[in-house]
Order: structure tokens, then sequence, then C-alpha cells
């Protein structure tokens, strides 16, 4: 696999009770991250892994009923959060961003999406058709809010389903194939059904030659994958397919167990945010 620049941001956190996304989990509010992955691809340039909670988030929810949204799952977005804002600290503005690769639909990791207008977006078609069903309350009740989608998509989209299988490399087994989004075998889409509909991950390897696994939200933490661990069915049922989701957090436990070199990120796992920001500490001492 050709290499790229794997850097991770964190663009906000919510909080919610750990039991809804740990089966035997505490009732106590708990704090999750939201990450964004900043990839920086020797010839296609500045690549997004999703985008994290945004103040356009705040906009699209200050109408009933996406209000409801905010008040479920209470965000914090502190000042200079948001991933269009942290670019800069690697010498970037939102218009250098050439792609934005989506895992999902949900608000939580499209919320900074219209901020990239010369961004190529690629996605699943299953996942865009699905945010597109429905009236508003359906739609807010998948965990979107149309309004963080661009006018202009259709223009700029890729869909995952649509490129070339790829093998993965034998460390990301029972995981075989992914979709070759650029062509160059760099980054590789791989579905991992059961959270939402049309939910993928990213694999890549970065430019220390380890392996990446971007899971976006297949699961909420690493010790989720560690102990193979769902969420309360009604937590999987209600966003997803349990018995997809289920199906999903096996494989990568397996992976996991067979595989401890590979890095793995779940979207919001507070304890990859902290490796994340002990090694940019570590950098920038
Ligand atoms: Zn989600």
């Amino acid at each position: 696999m050709r290499r790229c620049d794997v850097h991770f941001l964190q663009a906000g956190y919510c909080r919610h009770p750990e039991v809804a996304t740990l089966t035997g989990g505490s009732l106590s509010s708990a704090v999750f991250p939201a990450l964004a992955g900043l990839i920086l691809h020797p010839i296609e340039g500045p690549v997004l892994f999703d985008t994290g909670y945004d103040e356009a988030f705040f906009r699209a929810t200050d109408p009933f009923p996406q209000r409801l949204y905010r008040w479920l799952t209470p965000p914090t977005l502190p000042e200079q959060a948001s991933v269009r804002l942290q670019l800069k600290r690697f010498g970037l503005s939102p218009a250098d961003v050439k792609w934005v690769i989506l895992s999902h639909f949900h608000a939580d990791h499209i919320a900074g999406l219209r901020a990239f207008e010369h961004a190529r977006i690629a996605c699943a078609k299953s996942g865009l058709d699905a945010a597109r069903r429905g009236g508003v309350v359906r739609a807010l009740l998948g965990g979107v809010l149309r309004d963080l989608i661009p006018s202009d998509i259709d223009s700029r989209l890729v869909f995952f389903e649509e490129r070339p299988r790829t093998a993965l490399p034998g460390a990301f087994r029972p995981f075989a194939e992914g979709s070759d989004i650029f062509g160059d075998g760099s980054l590789l889409a791989v579905e991992l059904p059961g959270h939402s509909p049309g939910h993928w991950g990213l694999v890549g390897r970065g430019a220390d030659d380890g392996l990446h696994f971007l899971v976006a939200d297949a699961a909420w933490t690493c010790r989720a994958i560690r102990e193979n661990r769902s969420p309360p069915w009604i937590t999987t049922a209600f966003l997803g397919n349990t018995r997809s989701y289920r199906a999903t957090l096996h494989n990568l436990h397996r992976m996991q167990t067979d595989a401890p070199e590979v890095l793995v990120t779940p979207s919001h796992c507070a304890e990859r945010a902290a490796q994340i920001e002990t090694a940019s500490m570590d950098r920038r001492a």
C-alpha cells in the first residue's frame, strides 16, 4: 500500500451514559470525542475522513424538531476545535482539502462538510440514499440533519460501491477486500455494516509504515473491540441492525486479537483520543 501521513483531529465531544454504548457499562455520563482523520496523500493532497462537530451543527439543530438531536446527545465544541479551524496548524485552509471521505451520514460525522466546498466527496451510495429517504423526522430519527449535506453534493460524489475492489493486507483478516478510492491502493474503504445504513471504515498505511483502520462507529471504543462487547440491542436496533453490528464487532475483535499491530481508531473512543493528544504533544515538544 502507498503510504500517507495520517493525523487525527478531535472536533468536539458529546456526553451520554456509557451504558448506551456498552452492555453492562456505567449509567453515569461519559465523554465521547468526535475524531476526524486528516490524511496527507502524496499525490491527491489533503483528505479528510469525516469532520466531527462544527458550528454548523448548532445552526442545524436550532429549529424543532432538529433541536431534539442536540438534547439527546449534548455536544460541546470548544473554540477553534472544528476541523476547518484546526487545519491552520497544518498550514492548510478548507479550500486546500481535496477529498472528504464519509464513513456514514450521522450529523456528528458530517457537521463540517459544507465548509469544504472544493472537495470531492467519497461515500457509500446506500448511505446517501438512506439519508435522503423520507421526511425531516424520519431523517432525524436516523441521526441525519439534511441541512449539513451540501446542495451540490451530486456533482462531487464518488461512491465506494463503484470503485475497484482490492485485497487488504493479511493483517486485516477476516476483512478481505476494500474499495480502492483513488485507484492507487493507498486508501481502501471497507464496509462495516450494522451501525447505520451504508456505514464504511477506511484502511491505510501511515508514513511510519503502520497499518491504520479507521472504523468510525462500528465500535464506540477500543475496549468494546478488545472485549467484543456490543452496545445493548436497543441502541443498535434503533440506529441500524443488531445482528450485522455484532458480526462486524466480532470481526474487528478477531482482527485486533490476531493483529494487535493494526492501529484501530473508533471515532468516539476517549482512550484513542488521549493517545492521539499525547502523541501530538510529544511532536510539539
Ligand atoms: Zn454514527
